[in-house]
C-alpha cells in the first residue's frame, strides 16, 4: 500500500531515514518506494509519478562516476588482498604493521562513505573494524583468534561493498524517476 508516512522512521529494507510526508510504501512496515517488495507499489509511484527522495537525501548527493565505483571497489580489495597474503604462513612482523594500516586506511574510508550514504550502522561496524586494527594502540590477541577475525574482515568488505553499490543502484534508481 501506497501511503504517506505520518512520521520519520526509518526503511526497512536500507534501513536509511524515511522523512515524515514522504511517499512510502507500507508493508509490514514501511519501505521507500523503491526498496519495496511490492512491484505494484512500485508501478503505481511511478505512475502517479509523486515519487521522489527526501531533499536531505538526494540534494547533497551525485551519482559514482566509473572512477568513483573504481575507488569504492579497491578500498575493499586491497585489505582483502593484504589479508588473504597474511594468512599464507612466514610473514615477517612488519607485515603486519603494514597490515594494520592497509585495514586501518580502507575501514575508515569505509565509515566516511557509509555516512555520507546515511547507512549509519554500517559506518559503526567499519568503525569497530578500524579500531581493531588501528595501529597505534594495537590490540594483542592469540593468532587462532586473529585468524577469525582477519576472516571475518574479509566478509565485512566484501558485504560493505555489495551494500555501497545496491545503495547506489537504489539512489540512482531514485533520481531517474
Ligand atoms: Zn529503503
Amino acid at each position: 500500500m501506497v501511503m504517506v508516512a505520518p512520521d520519520s522512521c526509518s526503511c526497512r529494507r536500507c534501513g536509511v531515514v524515511i522523512e515524515k510526508g514522504e511517499h512510502i510504501s507500507w508493508a509490514d512496515g514501511p519501505y521507500h518506494l523503491a526498496c519495496t517488495p511490492l512491484s505494484q507499489d512500485w508501478e503505481t509511484a511511478k505512475a502517479a509519478k509523486f515519487y521522489r527522495q527526501p531533499a536531505t537525501q538526494n540534494a547533497k548527493r551525485k551519482a559514482w562516476s566509473k572512477g568513483d565505483f573504481a575507488i569504492v571497489a579497491a578500498v575493499a580489495a586491497a585489505p582483502v588482498l593484504v589479508l588473504l597474503v597474511a594468512m599464507l604462513p612466514g610473514h615477517s612482523y612488519s607485515y603486519f604493521v603494514f597490515l594494520r594500516w592497509a585495514v586501518f586506511i580502507a575501514a575508515l574510508g569505509y565509515v566516511v562513505q557509509f555516512y555520507s550514504d546515511q547507512l549509519v550502522r554500517w559506518a559503526y561496524g567499519f568503525g569497530v573494524i578500524a579500531l581493531l586494527y588501528n595501529p597505534f594502540f594495537p590490540v594483542h590477541l592469540t593468532r587462532g583468534i586473529w585468524l577469525a577475525l582477519n576472516a571475518a574482515t574479509i566478509v565485512a568488505f566484501a558485504a560493505g561493498f555489495a551494500v555501497l553499490v545496491m545503495n547506489e543502484r537504489r539512489m540512482t534508481k531514485v533520481r531517474r524517476v
